[in-house]
């Protein structure tokens, strides 16, 4: 297998101005292909250091891939310290020089005297047409080793890649990798580990539990010469962890809890509305983040104040006076509030504590009540939070809890209809 490594190059890398998307992007479209990328380093616009760094990786790996340094800028130096560290030279390509010509003046511009440089080439590297910029990328081959030279622009760089590049490795991929992610809700990472056992040790498909956004997941990682074969070596992992890990897993290979609800309301035709207290609207910007909501969604009221809650939601003073404002009660009628309001089959209340201390009645922070009201049901559920000081932490916490116990219900009203 071949053996790949990255270098970035750029200045304001290195201060941190600009996150190094490249990298990661590199990184992820070679391991599909079953490239090994065993290193990533970032230089800065020096000829001294980024010489050093071209020698020392292709001293160590067959492939190279280098972003960045390519504009038409003076400090813009890749190419020339490249070819001195080849020992190979510029010459201009003709057909790039006609290109550059060609991009400027679909723009309505001369070409500035500085992009001159642009059409110079190693001699005999083959070229990657740049459709987006001016930057052609390179990509040049000496003693079975390749140094490839891309834009640093990722708007450029990532769809030359995609087109031209990848094509041009495949003779250094021999075998493909494939993942799959396994979503949880409700169990955390370590537990989740536990459940899934010895399925952790494989080594093909390897098992990989990780933690984002309050969720546990499961990466099912498969290398092998073919799709079908990679798919083969997951089933039965995945088919495993589904039956260890049921109550809690949400999906293989879905976007998150909000895309599956929207799912799950489109296919049993209903609408949602939802009424917020703690969340303030962070639920209904969860679910108005799937592409389609508006068809399942009537509308999201934030209602922070008790007046608010009692003019708007009609929830009664008697109520907040008697159970307080987190409390089930208030939850339950917030959501009943929200459902006439918006004549919605389905509606969520929320109604806690975002902290990062506890409110006035002494209720502790990420302490919060949702309420899910049908036509002929009510579900209320108490939620504490684990990381209570963390008021965003609370927020979406609170927010992802009431999308999964409308998730709940919808998936029970199915097994229902379906018996
Ligand atoms: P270049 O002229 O090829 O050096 O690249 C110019 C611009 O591309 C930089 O100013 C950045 O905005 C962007 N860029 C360069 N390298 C990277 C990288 N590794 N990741 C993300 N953006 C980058
Ligand atoms: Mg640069």
């Amino acid at each position: 297998m071949p053996v790949c490594e990255l270098i970035s190059v750029g200045t304001e890398l290195l201060l941190g101005e600009i996150l190094n998307t490249n990298a990661r992007f590199l990184s992820l479209e070679l391991a599909a292909m079953g490239i090994s990328v065993l290193r990533q380093s970032t230089v800065g616009d020096n000829p001294k250091r980024l010489a050093l760094a071209i020698e020392e990786a292709l001293s160590r790996s067959d492939l190279v891939i280098i972003s960045g340094g390519l504009g038409p800028t003076p400090d813009d130096i890749t190419k020339e310290v490249a070819c001195r560290v080849l020992a190979c030279d510029l010459v201009l390509s003709e057909e790039i020089s006609e290109d550059l010509k060609a991009f400027f003046s679909a723009r309505g511009l001369d070409m500035p005297k500085t992009n001159e440089k642009q059409a110079l080439v190693p001699k005999g590297a083959k070229v990657f047409k740049n459709p987006k910029g001016t930057a052609p990328g390179l990509a040049y081959e000496k003693d079975g080793k390749c140094l490839i030279m891309l834009p640093g622009p990722p708007r450029e760089m990532e769809p030359m890649f995609l087109e031209s590049v990848k094509p041009f490795l495949s003779k250094y991929s021999d075998q493909i990798i494939l993942s799959h992610t396994l979503r949880t809700f409700g169990i955390g990472e370590s537990a989740m580990a536990e459940l899934a056992g010895e399925l952790l040790n494989g080594t093909n498909p390897t098992v990989a539990p990780y933690a984002k956004d309050g969720e546990a997941l499961l990466r099912v990682t498969a290398r092998a010469e073919s799709l079908e074969k990679a798919e083969a070596l997951c089933k039965p992992v995945l088919d495993s962890l589904q039956k260890k890990l049921a109550p809690y897993v949400y999906g293989i290979d879905v976007e998150n809890l909000q895309s599956q609800l929207v799912l799950l309301l489109e296919q049993s035709a209903l609408k949602l509305a939802t009424a917020e207290s703690c969340t303030a609207g962070y639920l209904s910007k969860k679910i108005t983040e799937v592409p389609g909501a508006s068809k399942v969604f009537e509308c999201g009221i934030v209602a922070y104040s008790s007046d608010i809650k009692q003019s708007l939601l009609a929830v009664s003073a008697d109520t907040i006076k008697t159970h307080g404002l987190v409390s089930p009660e208030v939850a339950i009628s917030m959501a009943k509030g929200a459902r006439h309001l918006a004549a919605a089959d389905l509606a969520l209340g929320v109604t806690g504590v975002a902290g990062p201390g506890p409110d006035t009645q002494g209720n502790p922070a990420g302490l919060a009540y949702i309420a899910l009201v049908a036509e002929n049901d009510i579900i209320v559920e108490k939620v504490q939070t684990a990381r209570s000081n963390d008021r965003d932490y609370n927020r979406r916490i609170i927010s992802s809890r009431a999308l999964n116990i409308a998730r709940l219900y919808l998936l029970e009203l199915k097994a229902k209809v379906r018996e």
